[in-house]
């Protein structure tokens, strides 16, 4: 049965879908088979895959997951997964664009509305040994459904502005689902992001972090560097460990899937 992994944090652009990118590629050059999830109405993980979702631009025939979701939701049926997973040479990956925000606001007068993905996901588990689910910033019912359908979270924070409010409220959050939603939800650990050594303040939000949160929550070892290859990559349609397997943050996210394998 596959692990499924949510990557969330409702404030923006701290690296979650960069994570979500190259950690799914560091666990498929480990053999493992991989999809990940765009929860994100953004469709930066698509795009950064390479894939255009623009009705326009399809020749495909296939689905994004609004149309997945809407499906379960109106019809209490999940379509054939060739029609919405992708398969690439690397991680498999279901696609998503700009309509999944229409299925944020369907959601809220669905019955079981926290449990549509994980339905999803449920049906195609055991075809993976990792999903990776890519989150939108913000704690709504898209959030809530991937935390539902996760067996565990990675927290990405950025080391040049920190939240602890917004954490705070994020790590509430789980407890409540946890609580309430899905028992075994547990908090993969934090991942400090954009860190850079020469400057004190990356030094100082490690610190606060250890100190605020290092007793109950993992703090990765790994710390992700800055690199412009970062930015470079997913115009390529492709992950840092693709685009620059010798870059600090390709060699920074083998890090983590290491941490990741040995949990
Ligand atoms: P959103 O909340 O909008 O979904 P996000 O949390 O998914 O954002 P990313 O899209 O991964 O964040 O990253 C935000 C921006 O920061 C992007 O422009 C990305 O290129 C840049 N970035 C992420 N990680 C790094 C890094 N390690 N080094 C340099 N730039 C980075
Ligand atoms: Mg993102």
């Amino acid at each position: 049965m596959g692990r499924i992994i949510a990557i969330a944090n409702q404030k923006g652009g701290v690296g979650k879908t960069t994570t979500a990118s190259n950690l799914a590629d560091g666990l498929v050059q480990k053999g493992k088979k991989v999809l990940k999830v765009d929860m994100d109405p953004q469709g930066n993980l698509t795009m950064s895959s390479g894939i255009e979702t623009e009705i326009n631009d399809r020749q495909d025939g296939l689905i994004t997951l609004s149309e997945v979701m809407l499906e379960k939701m109106n019809n209490d049926r999940i379509p054939e997964k060739q029609e919405f997973i992708i398969k690439t040479g690397q991680a498999d990956l279901i696609p998503a664009d700009m309509s999944l925000s229409g299925v944020e606001l369907a959601l809220v007068n669905t019955m079981s509305r926290e449990y549509v993905l994980k339905e999803i996901l449920e049906s195609i588990r055991n075809l993976y040994d990792y999903i990776l689910v890519d989150c939108c910033p913000s704690l709504g019912m898209l959030t809530v459904n991937s935390l539902t359908a996760a067996d565990s979270v990675i927290i990405p924070v950025q080391a040049e502005f920190l939240s602890l409010k917004g954490l705070e409220l994020l790590v509430q959050t789980i407890s409540r689902i946890k609580r309430q939603i899905n028992k075994a939800l547990e908090i993969e650990g934090i991942l400090i992001t954009m860190f850079n050594r020469q400057t004190i303040l990356s030094r100082q939000i490690k610190e606060i972090l250890e100190n605020n949160y290092g007793c109950n929550i993992r703090i990765f070892q790994t710390l992700i560097p800055k690199s412009i290859k970062v930015a470079e990559a997913p115009i390529e349609g492709m992950s840092v460990l693709q685009y620059s397997p010798n870059n600090i943050v390709a060699h920074a996210y083998r890090g983590l899937t290491e941490e990741i394998l040995n949990v």
